[in-house]
Order: structure tokens, then C-alpha cells, then sequence
């Protein structure tokens, strides 16, 4: 493949792997809240134990989730008493530098000071993110983002956003990543208020919803629209490509601002594989001009990415705890 860049950033040292050898069997509880699923997970360093997924409920709302979400913590603390600390990492605006959940689309969040409640509930120290920032944290440690100086890791799923690491550090602003907001010329109107926004193209329930208006077909979801476009059907491949030429454009524009080494695809849609990451590249060699093209590559932490992430941050908060 063609990249401007040296490949052999996966073969330097991994930066953030310096938690899992000072803490190998350390105890941590992991929590990833998402839009529609609630994931959870006990870690011995790095090494992760069963799985837990309970459905995320919005109708319940904010409250309801929140309830949810303590009832969780309080089982897995009765499960593994030995746990030092906890990382919860959440979907929607959350602000790192309080632990509070301020708001979100999806989960409704009404300010709510997580990490005050669960340290209150536990008496553990709490790593508190954004989901996607802590999967970007997962894929810096031991994903595809290892060793890299500049790049980015872009979730696309219900939404669209990014962690973008920037000379070695992510970055955690509560509004910055917001890809799927960049305007991709489409015309459409998007959640948020704004118009044109990638989100209205590229996620997995926009390209149902598009496959939808061209064909009366109602598919669950992004992967029966790739499937269909791969056995032919022209009104799927239509779709899929208006997603991965708008995915396209979003990424020139970000590679053109801060010049990715690699840029790392996970979420829902990610699951096509290829059928994903090919179109895509082919895509953008034909609009990158003077900009150097990144290495391109699916996560392979897969769906597990934010909960690793969220391990990360309890090891991060025992080890400032202890000081
Ligand atoms: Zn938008």
C-alpha cells in the first residue's frame, strides 16, 4: 500500500503499556456505557475476565440509566472484592476534568457526577472519559495507535467521532472530535441542528435509513446494506459508496489539519472489514493531493475497545491515588 509515512511505528515503544507493567495484577473494574449497550468487565492488569452487557434502556432515561449503571457497579463490586479501583468511560459531552456527565443526545445525560457517586458508593478510586477518547487510550496502549506519534482513532457507530492523538497525546477537550459534525456537503439535516454533517451519511443508521428512501426496504442496520451491495444490488452499493466518499472527504480534511501517521476505524460499521477500509483508501489516494497518506487499518480490540479503555483509567486513578 502507498503511505507517506514510516511503518514501523507499531515495532517502537508503546508508551502507555507502562501501566499494565507497574500494575500487572492489579484488580480493576471496567464499565463502557454506550447508546445501546452497557458493557462491563473485572481486569487483572491486562489480562480481562468475563464480559458482562446489559441493554442501556434510554427510554429510561437519565435517571433510569444512571440507577442502571450504580446497580452494576455495586454487583461487580460484591463480585470481585479485591477490585482497587474502577473506570467508567460514557458515551455523549463528558468532562474529564469534573466527572460529570453533562449532557448526550442519546443517553440524556442531565449533569450527573459520576465519578462523585461511584466514589461515594465504593470508596474506589474512579477513571472517568469519554468513550471514544477511551477507546483512542485503548488503541494508543495496545491497539493500532501504539507507538504513534500523530493519529487518530474514529468510532463509527450510532455516531461518528474521533480521539485524536496529537504528538503523543490525545486530546481531551469535551467538544473536540466531533467528525461526524464536519460537513460533507450532503442535504440533510443532522441531530445536532446543523446541516450536511457526516453523520447523516456515514453511520450505521443513516445508511439504513438512506437504503431505506431509495429502495422501501427496511434493514436492521449499515452491515445488511454492505452485504446487499456486495451480492449486487445497485441501490446498496450506491449508498455504501455515498458513505465512503463522504467518509473520505471528512478524513482529507482532517489529514490536511493535522496530518495523521495512521488513522485507526472501529465502531459498528467497522465490522465490514475491507469492504470498509479498501473503498476507502482507493478514495482518498485519489483526494489527497500534497497531504501524506496514512495508514489506514480496522481496530482490533473490536467492540471491546472502550471497555479496555475504561481499565485503563481505574489503573490511572489507583496509581494517583497512591501518589
Ligand atoms: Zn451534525
Amino acid at each position: 500500500m502507498k503511505t507517506g509515512f514510516d511503518q514501523e511505528a507499531d515495532k517502537k515503544d508503546p508508551k502507555g503499556c507502562l501501566i499494565y507493567e507497574t500494575h500487572k495484577n492489579l484488580k480493576v473494574i471496567a464499565i463502557d456505557v454506550g447508546g445501546t449497550e452497557i458493557k462491563a468487565a473485572v481486569f487483572t492488569g491486562p489480562k480481562q475476565g468475563e464480559v458482562f452487557r446489559v441493554k442501556t434502556l434510554r427510554a429510561e432515561g437519565s435517571k433510569g440509566i444512571t440507577a442502571r449503571v450504580m446497580k452494576l457497579v455495586a454487583d461487580l463490586v460484591a463480585l470481585e472484592p479485591e477490585a482497587k479501583a474502577i473506570g467508567i468511560a460514557l458515551a455523549g459531552q463528558i468532562n474529564e476534568e469534573t466527572g460529570v456527565a453533562e449532557a448526550s443526545e442519546n443517553l440524556y445525560w442531565d449533569n450527573v457526577p459520576f465519578r462523585d457517586m461511584i466514589k461515594a458508593a465504593t470508596g474506589l478510586p474512579v477513571g472517568l472519559g469519554h468513550d471514544v477518547r477511551a477507546g483512542g487510550l485503548a488503541e494508543q496502549t495496545l491497539g493500532g495507535l501504539k507507538g504513534v506519534e500523530n493519529g487518530l482513532f474514529l468510532a463509527i457507530g450510532t455516531g461518528i467521532a474521533g480521539a485524536m492523538l496529537i504528538q503523543g497525546k490525545l486530546n481531551s477537550h469535551k467538544f473536540g472530535g466531533e467528525i461526524g459534525h464536519l460537513n460533507v456537503g450532503s442535504d440533510r439535516s443532522c441531530a445536532c441542528g446543523s446541516s450536511g454533517c457526516l453523520e447523516t451519511v456515514a453511520t450505521g443508521p443513516s445508511i439504513a435509513q438512506r437504503y431505506f428512501e431509495k429502495s422501501g426496504i427496511q434493514v436492521a442496520g449499515a452491515a445488511e446494506v454492505f452485504e446487499f451491495s456486495k451480492s449486487g444490488d445497485a441501490l446498496a452499493g450506491q449508498v455504501w459508496g455515498d458513505a465512503v466518499r463522504s467518509l473520505s472527504l471528512a478524513l482529507t480534511s482532517y489529514i490536511s489539519v493535522l496530518a495523521p501517521e495512521v488513522i485507526v476505524i472501529g465502531g459498528g460499521v467497522s465490522k465490514a472489514g475491507e469492504g470498509l477500509m479498501g473503498p476507502l483508501r482507493a478514495n482518498l489516494e485519489s483526494q489527497l493531493v500534497w497531504q501524506k497518506m496514512p495508514l489506514i487499518k480496522a481496530s482490533s480490540l473490536g467492540d471491546l475497545a472502550t471497555c479496555i479503555g475504561a481499565s485503563i483509567l481505574a489503573q490511572n486513578a489507583y496509581a494517583a491515588a497512591k501518589g
